[in-house]
C-alpha cells in the first residue's frame, strides 16, 4: 500500500530535498506551496524518477485554504498520512524595529500553519490508525539577534510537537521536530542579502564556526526527516533533533 505524504513550502529548499526524499522512500507526495505554478519543477524531479506527486497551491495560515488543500490531496493521492511541516519565512529586524505585521506575519505561517497543517492531516492519520508529523524548527529556537518573532515561533514548534505527541500517539501517530543549523537555502542567501555580504563570505563564515566545518544542505534535513516518517521509527516522539553539524549553530 501506497501511503501519501504532505511536504509544504517544497517548491524549493528543504521542502523540495524532503519531498524528493520522501518519494524515494516509497510515499506519494503532495507538493505544497503558495503558488502552485512554483511547485512543478519539484514534482517533475520527482515524477521523472518513477515517483507519484501533485503540485498543491495553498497558504498553510489560512484554514479554508488548508481545508481545500488537504481535501485535493485526499482526492487525487489518497488520504495523507504523513505530513511535513516546512513551509516558512523570515522577517528579521532587532526588536526596536521590529513590526507588528514582522511578528504576525512569521508566527501564522510557522505556527498557526503547523497547527491547521496537521489538524487537517490528523483525522486521516487517527483513521489509519498510523501517521508521522514532522515540523520544522531551528536552532534560532535557542534564541537569536534579529529573530525575536523566528526564534519564538521555533521555539513554538517544540512545544507544539511534544503535544502532538502526547495526544495523537495512542493512535499510532509519533510527532518529531527537527531543529536545521545553517542550510544553504533561498532562506541564508536572502539573509545574506539583507546583511550585505555576498552569499559565499556569508556561508564560509558560518562553517567555520560549525563543528564539522560546513553548512548544512537540503539533502542533511531530509535525511532526517526520512528517518522520522520510516516504520522503524515508530518508538520515537515528542523529540527534537538538532541537524547543526554540532550541538547548535
Ligand atoms: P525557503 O527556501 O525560503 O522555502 C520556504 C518555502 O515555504 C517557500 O517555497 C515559500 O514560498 C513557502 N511558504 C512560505 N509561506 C508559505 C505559506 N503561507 N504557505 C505555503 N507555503 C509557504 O526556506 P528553507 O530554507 O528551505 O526553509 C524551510 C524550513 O526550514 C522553514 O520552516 C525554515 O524556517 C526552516 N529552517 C531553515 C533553515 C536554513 O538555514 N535554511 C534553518 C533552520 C530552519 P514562497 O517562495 O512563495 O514564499
Amino acid at each position: 500500500m501506497t501511503r501519501t505524504a504532505i511536504v509544504t513550502g517544497a517548491a524549493r529548499g528543504i521542502g523540495a530535498a524532503t519531498a524528493q526524499r520522501l518519494s524515494a522512500d516509497g510515499f506519494a507526495v503532495a507538493v505544497l506551496d503558495l503558488d502552485e505554478a512554483a511547485c512543478a519543477a519539484t514534482v517533475a524531479s520527482i515524477v521523472d524518477a518513477g515517483g507519484r506527486a501533485i503540485a498543491v497551491g495553498a497558504n498553510v495560515a489560512d484554514a479554508a485554504s488548508v481545508e481545500r488543500a488537504v481535501a485535493r490531496v485526499v482526492d487525487e493521492l489518497g488520504a495523507p498520512t504523513v505530513l511535513v511541516n516546512n513551509a516558512g519565512i523570515i522577517r528579521d529586524n532587532l526588536l526596536f524595529k521590529m513590526t507588528e505585521d514582522d511578528w504576525d506575519a512569521v508566527l501564522a505561517v510557522h505556527l498557526r500553519g503547523a497547527f491547521l497543517m496537521s489538524r487537517a492531516v490528523q483525522e486521516h492519520q487517527v483513521a489509519a490508525r498510523w501517521g508521522r508529523i514532522v515540523n520544522l524548527s531551528s536552532t534560532s529556537a535557542l534564541g537569536n539577534r534579529g529573530q525575536a518573532n523566528y526564534a519564538a515561533a521555533k521555539a513554538g514548534m517544540q512545544g507544539f510537537t511534544k503535544t502532538l505527541a502526547i495526544e495523537l500517539g495512542r493512535y499510532g501517530v509519533t510527532a518529531n521536530a527537527i531543529a536545521p543549523g545553517f542550510i544553504v537555502t533561498d532562506m541564508t542567501r536572502s539573509t545574506a542579502e539583507r546583511m550585505g555580504v555576498p552569499f559565499e563570505d556569508f556561508v564560509a563564515h558560518a562553517a567555520a564556526e560549525i563543528p564539522v566545518q560546513r553548512a548544512g544542505t537540503p539533502d542533511d534535513i531530509a535525511a532526517a526527516a526520512s528517518f522520522f516518517c520510516s516504520e522503524e521509527a515508530g518508538f520515537v516522539s515528542g523529540q527534537v533533533l538538532y541537524v547543526a553539524g554540532g550541538p547548535r549553530a
